[in-house]
């Protein structure tokens, strides 16, 4: 059934429209969004889809068609921050950060249905957060730009779900353009569509789902942040993105804590394979960017201590088997690897990255491509 068709008959009557909101893969610039720093996502072509209709009696009710359990009824004046983790807190989040910013939401019937892999890295909670956004934007007439809509999504995932997420997941999702990739600054979310139409220079980048669930409430994701924010402090910076690449061996010079001195490395050299990557972008040298990808790999694997053996496999098997290179995407400790390769080896590669799996004793991981595309739309 549509999904169209699904909400007339959870509901009882039409939506008044239907909206989606992609998931994305990070191309560069891992853990740099907390830092004030650069990133490069692009949005992939699966997708968080909502039929929406308003309502006027502050009623909030939603469903989701992959998730068994039926309506979830909410009193939008009575929605509780951290009450609660379970799915229906992402739409009902993003109402209660729009009410906070004083925005006239006064209820909706709401029926998502989405194909972006949940727990993969990919930020299906992302996509969940901005389809809503953007309708509820467009129904009730509120006026918000894309990036007022992704910070609204974030601070719903931060402060009602209770996940300390950075900003890039739902600039990703709210503001990306078919055949691009999104260089943001994290700072002031300022952003550049830089064109990345691999197909037409024979290049594929492939996602390596390695169906580890990643887990970033367990402390680690905390504790990173933590520790780069030691970091800013005992420099005298604001945020790590201040510290220039050249500047990083005096930088290290004069921290004392080995970790922290391992994350700011990360951080730093992540900002500038991000400018790097540009670069070559904007010189129309993509391939070029594969052993970017597989420095970085090795900084988040080695400095930053957020990859696991499903992971670095994946960057192994896919480098040994001719790929031009590949790294883990997200947050790590599971979740996706994106591997960049000539469209004629990408057969191989993936075949390689299976069989590795395979004799790993891991479980088969999924394998796609990653087709840069549309960011969140009214359909
Ligand atoms: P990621 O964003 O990397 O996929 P998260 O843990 O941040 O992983 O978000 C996954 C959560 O988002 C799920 O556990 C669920 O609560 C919610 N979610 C994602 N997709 C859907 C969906 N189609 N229906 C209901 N909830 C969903
Ligand atoms: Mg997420």
């Amino acid at each position: 059934m549509s999904v169209l068709a699904e909400f007339e008959a959870l509901y009882g009557v039409e939506p008044e429209g239907i909206w989606a909101a992609p998931g994305r893969v990070n191309l560069i610039g891992e853990y740099t969004d907390f830092n004030d720093g650069f990133v490069m996502p692009l949005a992939l072509p699966h997708t968080a889809v909502a039929a929406v209709a308003r309502r006027t009696d502050g009623t909030l009710r939603v469903h989701s068609a992959d998730i068994e359990g039926g309506i979830v009824q909410l009193d939008v004046s009575a929605l509780e921050p951290l009450a609660s983790t379970d799915w229906a807190a992402y739409p009902a989040g993003v109402v209660w950060a729009l009410r906070e910013a004083g925005h006239p939401v006064t209820g909706a019937d709401i029926h998502l249905a989405s194909t972006v892999p949940t727990g993969a890295g990919l930020s299906s909670s992302a996509a969940l957060e901005v389809v809503t956004a953007l309708a509820l934007n467009d129904l009730f007439g509120l006026g918000l730009s894309r990036p007022e809509l992704a910070v609204v999504a974030q601070r719903a995932e931060n402060a009602f779900v209770g996940v300390p997420c950075g900003v890039m997941d739902q600039m990703a999702s709210a503001c990306a353009a078919e055949g691009h990739a999104l260089f943001l600054d994290t700072r002031d979310l300022s952003y550049r569509q830089v064109p990345f139409d691999l197909a037409a220079q024979g290049l594929r980048l492939l996602v390596v789902d390695t169906r580890v669930k990643h887990a970033l409430g367990d402390g680690a994701y905390a504790a990173r942040r933590a520790g780069c924010e030691a970091g800013a402090r005992a420099l005298g910076v604001r945020a790590l993105r201040e510290v220039p690449y050249v500047h990083l061996p005096d930088a290290l010079a004069r921290l004392s804590d080995e970790s922290v001195r391992r994350y700011v490395t990360h951080v730093v050299s992540d900002n500038h394979r991000v400018e790097r990557t540009i670069a070559l972008l904007d010189a129309g040298d993509a391939r070029a960017v594969g052993p970017v990808l597989t420095e970085g790999h090795a900084s988040l694997r080695d400095d930053l201590r957020v990859s696991c053996p499903e992971l670095d496999l994946a960057v192994e098997a896919a480098n040994a088997a001719g790929a031009l290179g590949a790294r883990m995407t997200g947050g790590g400790f599971g979740g996706s690897a994106i591997v960049l390769v000539e469209e004629r080896a990408a057969a191989a590669v993936s075949a390689a990255v299976e069989k590795a799996f395979a004799e790993a004793g891991f479980a088969a991981p999924r394998i796609f491509p990653a087709v840069p595309s549309e960011g969140a739309r009214r359909l």
